[in-house]
Protein backbone atom coordinates (compact mmCIF):
# COMPACT_ATOMS: atom_id res chain seq x y z
CA UNK A 1 0.00 0.00 0.00
CA UNK A 2 1.45 3.07 -0.74
CA UNK A 3 1.97 6.04 1.75
CA UNK A 4 -0.23 8.63 2.18
CA UNK A 5 1.27 11.81 0.88
CA UNK A 6 0.44 15.35 2.21
CA UNK A 7 -1.26 17.12 -0.56
CA UNK A 8 0.61 20.98 -0.45
CA UNK A 9 -3.02 22.15 -1.94
CA UNK A 10 -5.66 24.37 -1.49
CA UNK A 11 -7.70 23.76 1.44
CA UNK A 12 -4.84 22.61 3.93
CA UNK A 13 -4.49 23.80 7.31
CA UNK A 14 -1.41 23.47 8.82
CA UNK A 15 -1.53 22.17 12.52
CA UNK A 16 0.88 21.94 15.68
CA UNK A 17 4.44 21.41 14.13
CA UNK A 18 4.14 18.70 11.05
CA UNK A 19 -0.04 17.87 11.09
CA UNK A 20 -2.75 19.41 8.78
CA UNK A 21 -6.02 18.81 8.04
CA UNK A 22 -7.10 18.76 4.69
CA UNK A 23 -10.98 18.98 3.13
CA UNK A 24 -11.12 16.20 0.42
CA UNK A 25 -14.56 17.10 -0.10
CA UNK A 26 -17.65 18.03 0.98
CA UNK A 27 -21.02 16.90 0.39
CA UNK A 28 -24.82 19.24 0.77
CA UNK A 29 -24.98 22.79 2.40
CA UNK A 30 -27.30 24.71 5.14
CA UNK A 31 -29.54 24.95 2.25
CA UNK A 32 -29.62 20.89 1.92
CA UNK A 33 -30.76 20.52 5.52
CA UNK A 34 -33.40 22.93 4.82
CA UNK A 35 -34.50 20.94 2.11
CA UNK A 36 -34.25 17.74 4.16
CA UNK A 37 -36.09 18.92 7.00
CA UNK A 38 -38.76 20.53 4.40
CA UNK A 39 -39.14 17.44 2.65
CA UNK A 40 -41.05 16.06 5.17
CA UNK A 41 -43.83 18.29 4.78
CA UNK A 42 -43.91 18.09 1.13
CA UNK A 43 -42.62 21.83 0.76
CA UNK A 44 -39.54 23.46 -0.72
CA UNK A 45 -37.56 26.58 0.48
CA UNK A 46 -38.81 29.72 1.49
CA UNK A 47 -36.46 32.35 0.67
CA UNK A 48 -33.16 32.75 2.92
CA UNK A 49 -34.86 34.33 5.80
CA UNK A 50 -37.15 31.62 6.39
CA UNK A 51 -34.48 28.96 5.77
CA UNK A 52 -32.12 30.53 8.25
CA UNK A 53 -34.86 30.83 10.76
CA UNK A 54 -35.34 26.95 10.22
CA UNK A 55 -31.82 25.84 10.79
CA UNK A 56 -32.62 27.88 13.69
CA UNK A 57 -35.30 25.90 14.72
CA UNK A 58 -33.83 22.41 13.94
CA UNK A 59 -30.70 23.06 15.96
CA UNK A 60 -32.50 24.45 19.19
CA UNK A 61 -35.22 21.43 19.29
CA UNK A 62 -32.96 18.82 19.01
CA UNK A 63 -34.21 17.97 15.10
CA UNK A 64 -30.72 16.97 14.33
CA UNK A 65 -31.30 14.18 11.48
CA UNK A 66 -31.40 17.05 8.71
CA UNK A 67 -27.87 17.67 8.93
CA UNK A 68 -26.84 14.24 8.68
CA UNK A 69 -27.24 14.99 4.28
CA UNK A 70 -24.40 17.06 4.84
CA UNK A 71 -21.21 14.96 4.81
CA UNK A 72 -17.29 16.38 5.33
CA UNK A 73 -14.12 14.08 3.81
CA UNK A 74 -10.92 15.02 5.56
CA UNK A 75 -7.23 14.04 5.15
CA UNK A 76 -5.75 14.40 8.52
CA UNK A 77 -2.59 14.32 10.00
CA UNK A 78 -1.68 14.22 13.60
CA UNK A 79 0.24 12.45 16.29
CA UNK A 80 -1.01 8.97 17.24
CA UNK A 81 -2.17 9.98 20.76
CA UNK A 82 -4.10 12.89 19.18
CA UNK A 83 -5.65 9.95 16.36
CA UNK A 84 -6.35 7.63 19.92
CA UNK A 85 -8.83 10.77 21.43
CA UNK A 86 -10.16 11.31 17.36
CA UNK A 87 -11.16 8.08 17.18
CA UNK A 88 -13.37 7.43 20.35
CA UNK A 89 -15.96 9.33 18.15
CA UNK A 90 -17.28 6.65 16.56
CA UNK A 91 -20.10 7.90 14.21
CA UNK A 92 -17.60 8.20 11.17
CA UNK A 93 -15.92 6.65 9.36
CA UNK A 94 -12.09 6.06 8.98
CA UNK A 95 -9.05 5.08 7.50
CA UNK A 96 -5.77 4.93 8.54
CA UNK A 97 -2.10 4.56 7.43
CA UNK A 98 -0.52 1.27 7.89
CA UNK A 99 2.59 0.58 10.02
CA UNK A 100 2.42 -3.00 8.90
CA UNK A 101 2.50 -1.97 5.39
CA UNK A 102 4.74 0.92 5.36
CA UNK A 103 7.95 1.69 6.58
CA UNK A 104 7.23 4.68 9.37
CA UNK A 105 8.81 8.14 8.62
CA UNK A 106 10.66 10.11 11.14
CA UNK A 107 8.49 12.25 11.98
CA UNK A 108 7.65 12.62 15.54
CA UNK A 109 5.27 15.88 17.67
CA UNK A 110 8.06 17.88 19.33
CA UNK A 111 5.58 20.68 21.50
CA UNK A 112 6.84 24.03 21.69
CA UNK A 113 6.73 24.03 25.74
CA UNK A 114 5.86 21.34 28.23
CA UNK A 115 2.82 22.28 30.56
CA UNK A 116 2.71 21.40 33.95
CA UNK A 117 0.12 19.08 35.73
CA UNK A 118 -3.45 20.95 36.48
CA UNK A 119 -4.21 20.45 40.27
CA UNK A 120 -7.67 21.52 39.91
CA UNK A 121 -8.31 19.52 36.50
CA UNK A 122 -6.73 16.70 37.71
CA UNK A 123 -6.85 15.35 33.41
CA UNK A 124 -5.47 18.89 32.45
CA UNK A 125 -2.44 21.23 31.98
CA UNK A 126 -1.70 24.30 32.54
CA UNK A 127 1.21 26.64 31.45
CA UNK A 128 3.58 27.24 33.77
CA UNK A 129 6.48 29.67 34.05
CA UNK A 130 9.03 28.02 36.32
CA UNK A 131 9.37 24.76 34.20
CA UNK A 132 12.70 24.02 33.17
CA UNK A 133 11.59 23.87 29.14
CA UNK A 134 15.40 23.16 27.58
CA UNK A 135 16.06 20.48 29.87
CA UNK A 136 12.55 19.04 29.15
CA UNK A 137 12.96 19.18 25.30
CA UNK A 138 16.62 17.95 25.53
CA UNK A 139 15.49 15.14 27.70
CA UNK A 140 12.15 14.67 25.09
CA UNK A 141 14.28 14.75 22.48
CA UNK A 142 16.85 12.24 22.95
CA UNK A 143 13.83 9.66 24.09
CA UNK A 144 12.04 10.15 20.88
CA UNK A 145 15.97 10.06 18.51
CA UNK A 146 16.71 6.72 20.57
CA UNK A 147 12.78 5.16 20.06
CA UNK A 148 13.50 5.67 16.40
CA UNK A 149 16.95 4.32 16.26
CA UNK A 150 16.09 0.96 17.79
CA UNK A 151 13.05 0.83 15.22
CA UNK A 152 15.28 1.57 12.40
CA UNK A 153 17.69 -1.11 13.67
CA UNK A 154 15.23 -3.51 14.33
CA UNK A 155 14.39 -3.66 10.73
CA UNK A 156 17.72 -3.99 9.57
CA UNK A 157 17.80 -7.26 11.94
CA UNK A 158 15.17 -8.16 10.04
CA UNK A 159 12.48 -7.48 12.32
CA UNK A 160 8.49 -7.62 10.48
CA UNK A 161 7.25 -3.88 10.47
CA UNK A 162 4.42 -4.97 12.35
CA UNK A 163 6.56 -5.51 15.37
CA UNK A 164 9.53 -2.87 14.96
CA UNK A 165 7.12 -0.60 15.28
CA UNK A 166 6.52 -1.60 18.72
CA UNK A 167 8.86 0.65 20.28
CA UNK A 168 7.83 4.36 18.58
CA UNK A 169 5.96 6.56 20.88
CA UNK A 170 2.62 8.18 20.78
CA UNK A 171 4.16 11.44 19.98
CA UNK A 172 4.61 9.49 15.98
CA UNK A 173 2.69 11.08 13.43
CA UNK A 174 -0.28 9.24 11.61
CA UNK A 175 -2.55 9.79 8.51
CA UNK A 176 -6.11 9.01 7.86
CA UNK A 177 -9.27 10.07 5.94
CA UNK A 178 -12.00 10.47 7.82
CA UNK A 179 -15.53 10.96 6.68
CA UNK A 180 -18.18 12.31 8.99
CA UNK A 181 -21.80 14.12 8.34
CA UNK A 182 -22.39 17.61 9.74
CA UNK A 183 -24.59 16.61 12.76
CA UNK A 184 -21.60 14.34 14.15
CA UNK A 185 -19.18 16.75 13.67
CA UNK A 186 -20.95 19.60 15.53
CA UNK A 187 -20.48 17.09 18.32
CA UNK A 188 -16.68 16.75 17.50
CA UNK A 189 -16.27 20.14 17.68
CA UNK A 190 -18.53 20.86 20.63
CA UNK A 191 -16.26 18.43 22.80
CA UNK A 192 -12.85 18.68 21.24
CA UNK A 193 -12.45 22.48 20.92
CA UNK A 194 -13.53 23.10 24.13
CA UNK A 195 -10.92 24.44 26.80
CA UNK A 196 -11.48 20.82 28.62
CA UNK A 197 -10.00 18.84 25.79
CA UNK A 198 -6.21 18.71 25.87
CA UNK A 199 -4.57 21.24 23.78
CA UNK A 200 -2.87 19.39 20.95
CA UNK A 201 -6.40 17.83 19.32
CA UNK A 202 -8.05 21.39 20.24
CA UNK A 203 -5.85 22.99 17.55
CA UNK A 204 -7.34 20.53 14.98
CA UNK A 205 -11.12 20.83 16.24
CA UNK A 206 -10.16 24.92 15.66
CA UNK A 207 -9.01 24.28 11.61
CA UNK A 208 -12.02 21.81 11.59
CA UNK A 209 -14.61 24.72 13.01
CA UNK A 210 -12.82 27.08 10.30
CA UNK A 211 -13.76 24.35 7.50
CA UNK A 212 -17.64 23.78 9.04
CA UNK A 213 -18.01 28.01 9.01
CA UNK A 214 -17.22 28.49 5.88
CA UNK A 215 -19.08 25.45 4.65
CA UNK A 216 -21.89 25.81 6.88
CA UNK A 217 -22.61 29.42 7.51
CA UNK A 218 -26.24 29.40 8.93
CA UNK A 219 -25.89 26.14 10.57
CA UNK A 220 -22.85 27.45 12.17
CA UNK A 221 -24.50 31.26 13.55
CA UNK A 222 -27.07 29.47 14.58
CA UNK A 223 -25.10 26.62 16.62
CA UNK A 224 -23.02 29.54 18.24
CA UNK A 225 -25.49 31.68 19.60
CA UNK A 226 -27.63 28.41 20.70
CA UNK A 227 -23.94 27.60 22.77
CA UNK A 228 -23.53 31.14 24.04
CA UNK A 229 -27.31 31.02 25.24
CA UNK A 230 -26.60 27.55 27.06
CA UNK A 231 -23.19 28.68 28.32
CA UNK A 232 -25.17 32.28 29.91
C1 LIG B 1 -12.50 16.37 27.50
C2 LIG B 1 -12.74 14.91 27.25
C3 LIG B 1 -12.24 13.97 28.12
C4 LIG B 1 -12.45 12.61 27.88
N1 LIG B 1 -11.93 11.69 28.75
C5 LIG B 1 -12.12 10.37 28.54
C6 LIG B 1 -11.57 9.38 29.43
O1 LIG B 1 -10.92 9.71 30.41
N2 LIG B 1 -11.78 8.08 29.14
C7 LIG B 1 -12.52 7.67 28.07
O2 LIG B 1 -12.70 6.47 27.88
N3 LIG B 1 -13.04 8.57 27.21
C8 LIG B 1 -12.86 9.89 27.40
N4 LIG B 1 -13.38 10.81 26.52
C9 LIG B 1 -14.09 10.32 25.31
C10 LIG B 1 -15.62 10.48 25.45
O3 LIG B 1 -16.12 9.69 26.50
C11 LIG B 1 -16.32 10.09 24.13
O4 LIG B 1 -16.06 8.74 23.85
C12 LIG B 1 -15.83 10.90 22.95
O5 LIG B 1 -15.79 12.26 23.27
C13 LIG B 1 -16.77 10.68 21.76
O6 LIG B 1 -17.99 11.35 22.02
P1 LIG B 1 -19.38 10.77 21.52
O7 LIG B 1 -19.63 9.41 22.09
O8 LIG B 1 -20.42 11.82 21.78
O9 LIG B 1 -19.14 10.69 19.92
P2 LIG B 1 -19.56 9.54 18.90
O10 LIG B 1 -18.94 8.26 19.26
O11 LIG B 1 -19.29 10.10 17.54
O12 LIG B 1 -21.10 9.40 19.12
C14 LIG B 1 -21.99 10.44 18.77
C15 LIG B 1 -23.29 10.24 19.51
O13 LIG B 1 -23.91 9.03 19.06
C16 LIG B 1 -24.54 8.37 20.16
N5 LIG B 1 -23.88 7.08 20.37
C17 LIG B 1 -22.74 6.64 19.78
N6 LIG B 1 -22.47 5.38 20.18
C18 LIG B 1 -23.44 5.05 21.05
C19 LIG B 1 -23.69 3.90 21.82
N7 LIG B 1 -22.89 2.83 21.82
N8 LIG B 1 -24.79 3.87 22.59
C20 LIG B 1 -25.64 4.94 22.64
N9 LIG B 1 -25.44 6.08 21.95
C21 LIG B 1 -24.36 6.12 21.16
C22 LIG B 1 -24.38 9.30 21.36
O14 LIG B 1 -25.48 10.16 21.42
C23 LIG B 1 -23.13 10.09 21.02
O15 LIG B 1 -23.06 11.36 21.67
C24 LIG B 1 -13.18 12.17 26.73
C25 LIG B 1 -13.68 13.13 25.86
C26 LIG B 1 -13.47 14.49 26.09
C27 LIG B 1 -14.02 15.50 25.12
Amino acid sequence: MPEIKAQPEQGLHKVLDKGFVRLIEFMGGDQRAVDSARVSFGSVSKGEAQDKKLVEYLLANGHLSPFEHSVFQFHIKCPIFVARQWMRHRIASYNEISARYTEVQDEFYIPEAFRAQDRINRQGSVRNGALEQEKMLAIYDRAVKASYEAYRQLLEAGAAREMARMVLPVSQYTQFHWTINARSLLNFISLRADEHAQYEIRRYADAIRDVFMEKMPWTWEAYAKLHEKKNH
